[in-house]
């Protein structure tokens, strides 16, 4: 059965209603607190393991209660395999503070993450094998997530990157890429290109095919297929956050499924849409219910 190895971040959202965005100076008394699980990483293997894929999760984290937080809440979910390998540094943790009107900002830590070696990075490769997929994003370093692509290579799987959030330059990697997904931004810091001509340079650039993310105006491709348009499914937009985790962990598990990539992308941007129409990052991804009616074979 093909695999999907998810290897990136997993650390603990602290979300804090708040009636403005802080000033310079200012100290500022929230209106409350939630801890949930988060993590671009984490959020993505939730959804493609939801959906039915066979997900081994590795996550870099710290040898601390928060570690042991996300162990539990993990173990909840439908994980063929969970890895949580322990870091001299703390588990990465995410401050956001959520205003009235819905502005938001986000102070994030991610000194886990940034200590997952290139030996520890490699080794998690192991078990790939042709049939398999590895996924990554952006949050590891550089050194580690080009170790990890080499050595999945090396065993015939293929190589899905998300380049959020978009901390180094990605573009030496696109070569080892069969699917590269980046957001508006993104795509252009990386390309100077906007929209279809982007996602048609990161191709050129060297990923066998490349998803540029839009937003409401849905997302493009260009590979093998051509350049490809896709409009987003209409949805009453509450909250955006969480949607482009669901849109790749979706995306990963439909083409490990088999769907070929428009079918595929077509798919990911529902799960996505569910994910845009409630409040939350963790809170708001599809459940295994909602997902699994968007397989292949089901009614949609
Ligand atoms: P985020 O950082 O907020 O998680 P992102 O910037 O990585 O998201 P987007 O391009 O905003 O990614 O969204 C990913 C996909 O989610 C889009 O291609 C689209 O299918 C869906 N989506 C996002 N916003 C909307 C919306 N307002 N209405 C419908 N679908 C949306």
């Amino acid at each position: 059965m093909s695999r999907l190895l998810v290897l990136g971040n997993a650390g603990i959202d602290l979300v804090c209603p708040v009636p403005h965005l802080p000033r310079a100076g200012e100290t500022l008394v929230a209106d409350g607190q939630a801890r949930a699980p988060g993590g671009k990483g984490l959020n993505q293997a939730v959804v493609a393991a939801r959906a039915g894929a066979t997900v081994h999760f590795t996550a870099p984290v710290g040898r601390d209660e928060a570690a042991a937080e996300l162990g539990t809440a993990l173990a909840a979910e439908p994980f063929a395999a969970l890895s949580l390998l322990p870091q001299d540094a703390p588990t990465d943790l995410s401050l956001l503070m959520v205003a009235r009107d819905a502005e938001n900002c986000i102070l994030t830590l991610g000194a886990a993450a940034d200590a997952l070696s290139v030996r520890e990075a490699e080794a998690v490769t192991a078990e790939l094998g042709p049939q398999d997929m590895l996924l990554l994003q952006g949050n590891l370093s550089f050194e580690a997530t080009e170790a990890a692509m080499r050595a999945a290579l090396a065993r015939g799987a293929q190589v899905m990157l998300n380049t959020a959030p978009l901390r180094w330059d990605m573009v030496p990697l696109l070569p080892l890429c069969a699917l590269v997904v980046a957001n508006a931004g993104e795509a252009e810091a990386l390309t100077g290109r906007r929209a279809a001509a982007a996602a048609e340079a990161l191709h050129q650039a060297g990923a066998v095919c490349a998803v540029v993310t839009l937003g409401a105006g849905g997302c493009a491709s260009a590979g093998v297929e051509g350049q490809l348009h896709y409009p987003a499914q209409a949805v009453e937009a509450v909250d955006t956050t969480g949607a482009g985790d669901t849109f790749c962990g979706m995306l990963a598990a439909l083409l490990l499924a088999g769907q070929p990539l428009p079918a595929a992308t077509k798919g990911a941007q529902r799960a996505a849409a569910l994910t845009v129409s409630r409040p939350g990052a963790f809170a708001a991804l599809p459940s295994a219910a909602e997902l699994r009616v968007l397989l292949p074979g089901r009614a949609a």
